[in-house]
């Protein structure tokens, strides 16, 4: 490991295949099938893995999907807050089923999709975040159809439905009684369609997760409305199986230590930016040595946190910084003109692959 050098993005194939497991048994107890949100994960690297556990890939862009559907194979979902003509003729090319976020984007663009599965957005007015900008449901959301007029006239020209209203929900109790409620909302619409979506955001890999309360209840709906439920993880299928290793390049002071590493939070971990979040420091190991931990942008914000660790960091020391893979990759960006992180593979068997490295003339071919 010490001759890669840093940064690099670590994915561990076996701490994946845990959360794959129970996608799986999920699917085997409650029918419900799953298909991996790219907009969180799209490291193409893993798919020959991933495939073995999953249904297909669902995508909020026309790229995300085409991507599924080169990629990952198996069932390619495409959905788009807006498309223009042009991108459902080109999705209408590789997706199984395409999903409207409209009743205009439906009658607009809906006869470029003949002979796919046709899905509708459904914005059921409650929802689950701790964030209001993630929030789906949130005032003013643009996200789905909301008003039951315009939802009883897209009921005849679709065969689908989709809800996303959870972020990192990891309450049961919340998420039965909010299915509860789309089943006693909207059962009149489901009862017409051949599949529903739940959306992603359900933290059902989560250790000690009620998963067979969670299997009976999406049985249940599944019968209740003759319907296929799919479920849309994204963190959900990856969370625990990524890795940031940053290298210490200086440790400043003004009034407490400030080690500076060879990545960016604005780069290469934009959402603890965008949240406020605190990055998880998986190595060094918590200990008494307080240090803040920042990047090398210019921003005078970019900080992954402040820890107690139980080494002193100095420059060359090794950080680790967990919870790197979802929402990571797929928005890193060349700011500041900073080497961009390397993605390296541990397989299931233990061999470690790099399996892209980033230079110069990539930084320089995504500008003119
Ligand atoms: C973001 C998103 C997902 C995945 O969400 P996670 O919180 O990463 O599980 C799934 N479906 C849709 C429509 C989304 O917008």
């Amino acid at each position: 490991m010490k001759s890669i050098p840093t940064p690099y993005y670590l994915i561990d194939e076996r701490k994946l295949l845990k959360n794959l497991k129970i996608i799986k048994r999920v699917r085997e107890k409650s029918g419900a099938k799953s298909v991996l949100a790219l907009k969180c994960f799209s490291t193409w690297a893993v798919f020959p893995l991933m495939r073995q556990y999953m249904d297909g890939t669902t995508s909020s862009g026309v790229y995300e999907a085409r991507l599924g559907h080169d990629k990952f194979g198996k069932e390619v979902h495409a959905y788009s807050v807006g498309y223009s003509r042009d991108d459902v003729q080109q999705v209408a090319r590789f997706a199984d089923k395409i999903i409207f976020n409209s009743l205009s984007q439906l009658k607009a663009f809906g006869r470029f999709a003949q002979g796919k599965s046709i899905g509708v957005r459904v914005n059921p007015g409650f929802s689950f975040s701790h964030f209001d900008l993630a929030d789906p449901a949130r005032k003013f959301s643009r996200l789905g159809i909301r008003d039951n007029r315009e939802l009883c006239e897209a009921a005849g020209l679709v065969k689908g439905v989709m809800f996303h209203f959870n972020c990192e929900n990891d309450d049961i109790k919340n998420l039965s009684a909010n299915i509860e409620r789309i089943g006693r909302t909207y059962g009149w619409l489901i009862t017409q369609m051949d599949w529903v979506s739940f959306g992603g955001g359900i933290f059902f890999t989560k250790p000690g997760y009620a998963l067979e309360k969670f299997c009976d209840m999406l049985k249940r709906f599944s019968d209740t409305f003759n319907v296929q439920v799919y479920l849309e993880p994204g963190e959900t299928a990856i969370t625990g199986a990524g890795e940031l290793v940053t290298t210490v390049l200086d440790v400043v002071r003004n009034e407490t230590d400030i080690a500076i590493v060879d990545a960016s939070t604005e780069a290469h971990m934009l959402d603890h930016l965008i949240y406020r979040t605190t990055a998880r420091i998986v190595s060094p190991s918590q200990g008494k040595f307080k240090t803040m931990i920042a990047g090398r942008s210019c921003l005078a914000g970019d900080v992954f946190g402040t820890f107690a660790l139980r080494t002193r960091l100095r420059p060359g020391s090794i950080v680790r910084i967990g919870d790197a893979a979802g929402y990571t990759m797929v928005k890193k960006n060349w700011f500041n003109g900073m080497p961009m992180p390397a993605i390296v593979v541990r397989r299931l068997n233990g061999r470690i692959e790099i399996v892209r490295r980033f230079s110069y003339h990539d930084f320089c071919a995504g500008l003119s």
